[in-house]
């Protein structure tokens, strides 16, 4: 089975001579929701801008999709939907322009009937008319999620989709990105949080100081090393 991403090797120096991510090797699998788990500053947004084609790796070869995120730039980007953790809402455009536009970055024909199914997927149909600047924090964010949907990815990253928010909204967050998965779309999530990963993820990677120190299903990954020795792991 091919993966969906392959990080073969990779090492990211940024220009002031840090080592932010240190020989990452990654596999992750078509349909599956991985959770990257990692303290302040491990280098998980830095792993995924390069994976997405953000910032440029040091060394290292990354495929998405089956496509070379280099070489083959825009076919390994149009596989990927990125929501970022810093949120960009404050928009006087309508929900609907807004998803619709994203799609068109795509170079993508429009396809109505594609948003129509996600703004209803993410309960933002009632509101597809309204200014993204008027919604509250939580829908928001399910903007942000459609528009990373919008050109039809076969994977989704959400870089700590849940940071700041409150429990209610947490919950939300949790049942929404199970669904996304039921429809077939793969899914990276990074987080702070050990209850996250475990609730969410059907593997988890740790990542520290630029390495990742382990990959495991998430059954394996509690029984061998259980809650209090990963809160260790990501001091
Ligand atoms: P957080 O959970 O706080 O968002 P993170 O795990 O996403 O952290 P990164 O943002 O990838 O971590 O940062 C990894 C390391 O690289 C940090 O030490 C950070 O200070 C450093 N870093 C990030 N961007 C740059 C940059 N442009 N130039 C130099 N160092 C950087």
């Amino acid at each position: 089975m091919q993966s969906d991403i392959s990080v073969r090797h990779l090492n990211k120096t940024y220009g002031d001579g840090f080592q932010a991510l240190k020989d990452i090797n990654l596999e992750i699998h078509p349909g599956e929701i991985f959770a990257l788990l990692g303290p302040n500053g491990a280098g998980k947004t830095t792993l995924i801008s390069i994976i997405c084609g953000l910032v440029n790796m040091t060394s290292g070869n990354v495929t998405a999709g089956g496509f070379d995120i280099v070489s083959q730039y825009r076919k390994a980007r149009e596989t990927i939907g990125l929501v970022p953790q810093e949120l960009n809402t404050d928009s006087f455009e309508t929900v609907w322009d807004a998803v619709s536009f994203s799609r068109g970055l795509f170079g993508k024909a429009p396809n109505p009937g594609h948003i129509e199914k996600v703004l209803k997927a993410l309960s933002l149909w009632d509101k597809r008319n309204n200014r993204i600047m008027s919604l509250s924090g939580g829908m928001k964010r399910r903007v942000m999620i459609a528009k990373a949907l919008s050109h039809e990815p076969q994977i989704l990253f959400l870089d700590e989709p849940t940071a700041g928010v409150d429990v209610e909204l947490r919950r939300d967050m949790w049942n929404l990105v199970r669904q996304l998965r039921e429809s077939g779309v793969t899914i990276i999530l990074t987080t702070h949080y050990i209850e996250e990963a475990e609730e969410m993820a059907d593997r988890i990677g740790v990542i520290r100081q630029g390495e990742i120190i382990l990959v495991e299903e998430k059954s394996s990954l509690m029984s061998k090393l259980g809650k209090k020795e990963l809160r260790l792991q990501l001091q």
